[in-house]
């Protein structure tokens, strides 16, 4: 087999762990019964897993059980949670609050709903990613009826003030939304202590199976109504009929609790993977770290490189590392990335940007590699443009 690049790009998903495997594999074959079939031992088996799975999630976000929601991933429970809070609060106030660097699952619901006449305030960062909470306060409108911000970013991985802005929203009595997708597992989530209403999470991000995610609906103080995107046979509440994909739960939970276990340690080992990697890069002149310096996720690293053309780097690159560029990662766009245009800066700058996503199965080693490589390509570019200037072919 061909030698395969450096993987560095665990923000847009994560191989998975042999133990999350191994504890999925049973309910494929030999546990495979439907967790809603009340009759018979086969559902009575799918249903205590699923249910064991429910409480391992609830705990690692400080809810109950009940109020966990399975769904196919975080652009499932985006949905589910912006268009479900619009469809059932539309009476009281049509406004929403959410920000410009959202994902795309988050801005297209929103922006869905704008055509249906609702109004939303997409807030803008300041230079580090964070939003202004003075802002934020003064955009809650008598309207307004939800509140979406992401807890950790998927391109510069800036952490939001979840508690503060919990508490801004919890005096204001708007209902709180935090799509915590690349969250989970990798900072202390607190429903809570953060008082959030609305949280989404997926499962392969953090070492999990790909189409299993969850939404928690908060039951109590207040009582959180949604209306179903998806109707049928029921289950969650009636919240998302479908049958319930018992390996997929069973492989999140197992992920969540293996993140949760091994946070303290996993944090370590990204952060001084994180700083190798800044520390080499950052010798070239012109390299310039996107987000906040520390309130980010320790797994992450993005720059941007003055004097060198995205995609020439990228193509240098490509047999050494798998990362993503500057450019939107979604699947038809080839626009610069709205998180980083957001941030202030020009197109061409956006353009030329790399995302780094260092995950659980990085080693130093590798780190060391790419950072070689990525500084010989940098200069190499520079130099290429230099001479293109001076006329030297
Ligand atoms: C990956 C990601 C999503 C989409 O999650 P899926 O489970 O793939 O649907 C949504 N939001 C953020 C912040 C993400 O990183």
């Amino acid at each position: 087999m061909l030698v395969r690049p450096i993987y560095l790009d665990c923000h847009a998903t994560t191989p998975m762990d042999q133990r999350v495997l191994d504890a999925m594999l049973p309910y494929f074959t030999q546990y495979f019964g439907n967790a809603s079939s009340i009759t018979h031992q086969y559902g009575w088996e799918a249903e205590a897993a699923t249910k064991k799975a429910r409480e391992i999630l609830a705990e690692a976000i400080h809810s109950s059980p009940e109020e966990i929601i399975f769904t196919s991933g975080a652009t499932e429970a985006n949905n589910l949670a912006i268009k479900g809070v619009a469809e059932a609060y539309f009476s009281k106030g049509r406004h929403i609050i959410t920000v410009q660097t959202e994902h795309r699952a988050v801005l297209d619901p929103c922006q869905y709903l704008e055509s249906l006449g609702f109004e939303i305030s997409y807030l803008p960062v300041q230079a580090d990613g964070l939003i202004d909470l003075n802002l934020l306060e003064k955009t809650i409108r008598p309207d307004t009826i939800l509140v979406s911000v992401m807890a950790a970013n998927n391109e510069i991985g800036v952490i939001q003030p979840l508690a503060e802005i919990g508490a801004i929203c919890r005096r204001h009595e708007v209902l709180f939304h935090s799509d915590a997708a690349q969250a989970i597992g990798k900072i202390p989530l607190d429903v809570e202590q953060m008082n959030l209403d609305l949280v989404s999470l997926t499962a392969h991000k953090i070492y999990g199976p790909k189409g299993i995610g969850a939404l928690y609906v908060r039951r109590r103080h207040p009582r959180v109504r949604l209306a179903a995107q998806i109707q049928g046979g029921g289950q969650e509440r009636g919240l998302r009929s479908g049958t319930l994909v018992t390996p997929n739960i069973v492989g999140f939970a197992k992920a969540v609790e293996i993140g949760i276990e091994q946070m303290l340690e996993e944090t370590q080992h990204l952060l001084l993977l994180q700083t190798t990697l800044w520390n080499k890069l950052s010798q070239l002149e012109g390299v310039h770290l996107n987000g906040h310096p520390n309130q980010r996720l320790p797994g992450n690293l993005n720059v941007s490189i003055e004097g060198v053309n995205g995609s020439a780097l990228l193509l240098g690159l490509q047999s050494v590392v798998a990362v993503s560029s500057g450019s939107a990662c979604s699947t038809t766009s080839t626009a610069p990335s709205h998180v980083l245009t957001a941030l202030g800066h020009s197109e061409a700058l956006a353009y030329a940007s790399l995302r780094f996503g260092i995950g659980r199965f990085n080693t130093l080693d590798e780190i060391e590699q790419v950072a070689e490589s990525a500084i010989a390509t940098i200069q190499s570019l520079r130099q290429a443009n230099v001479s293109a200037s001076l006329g030297i072919t």
